[in-house]
């Protein structure tokens, strides 16, 4: 399923860390995924959410509660998780505007408020990426062992091509595109994008190569 992704790491030991808890529908499918590989829910003891979007944390509640994990997030989209609202809009788009604030999902704790740069005990090591923008708390994820990047919302691929994410969905969707370049300056092999299918080989490159046709600066602020 390439629309709405999560990804799981398995440790040796057998414990997971789930990454997005998808649409509040998702759990059944996820929960199935998991079957699929071999995890049964109470192995899943972290669930990372990329962002504070309903397609991401919208299935939070449910999976935390079947799997008994803790849940982390960046500390500036805590609260919404908590609080289950959404982050503000960008107002400089009409969706922005007549919305105001992303829609939001069940409250639930966060026991984890994560900061840029922080290396997560994941796997051997997933390196916490602060990429504001599309909302205020984004963060991408980079495994280091195993040179794998998780885009988050910083850069889709829908229908295998990159693009931005859609800017009445952004709380500045400005900021989204300038933070999207820290991807360009890090070291990886494969891109693993929470919209549309990852790019297996040659990820760094495709990911530049996609940054510098659309720099920031050709594109209007406004
Ligand atoms: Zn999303």
């Amino acid at each position: 399923m390439d629309l709405v992704n999560s990804m799981a790491f398995v440790e040796d030991d057998g414990q997971v860390t789930l990454v997005d808890a998808g649409t509040r529908r998702a759990p059944k499918r996820l929960l199935a995924g998991l079957t699929h590989i071999g995890v049964t829910p109470t192995d899943v003891t972290r669930i990372i959410a990329t962002h504070a979007h309903p397609d991401h944390v919208g299935g939070l509640a449910a999976m935390r509660g079947r799997t008994g994990a803790t849940v982390a997030a960046h500390e500036r989209d805590a609260a919404y998780v908590r609080e289950g609202k959404g982050p503000v809009l960008d107002r400089s788009t009409l969706g922005g505007r007549l919305m105001r604030r992303n829609r939001g999902s069940t409250p639930t704790p966060v026991e984890e408020e994560l900061v840029d740069g922080q290396l997560l005990d994941v796997a051997g090591g997933l390196r916490v990426l602060h990429t504001p923008g599309h909302s205020p708390g984004h963060v991408s994820l980079l495994h280091e062992p195993t040179r794998i990047l998780v885009t988050g919302d910083s850069i889709w691929n829908v229908r295998a091509r990159m693009t931005w994410s859609i800017p009445a969905f952004c709380t500045d969707a400005t900021m989204a595109k300038k933070t999207a370049h820290v991807l360009g300056d890090l070291d990886y092999d494969m891109a693993a994008f929470t919209h549309g299918p990852e790019i297996r080989q040659g990820a760094r490159e495709a990911i530049r190569g996609f940054l510098r046709r659309r720099t920031v600066g050709q594109v209007p602020s406004r």
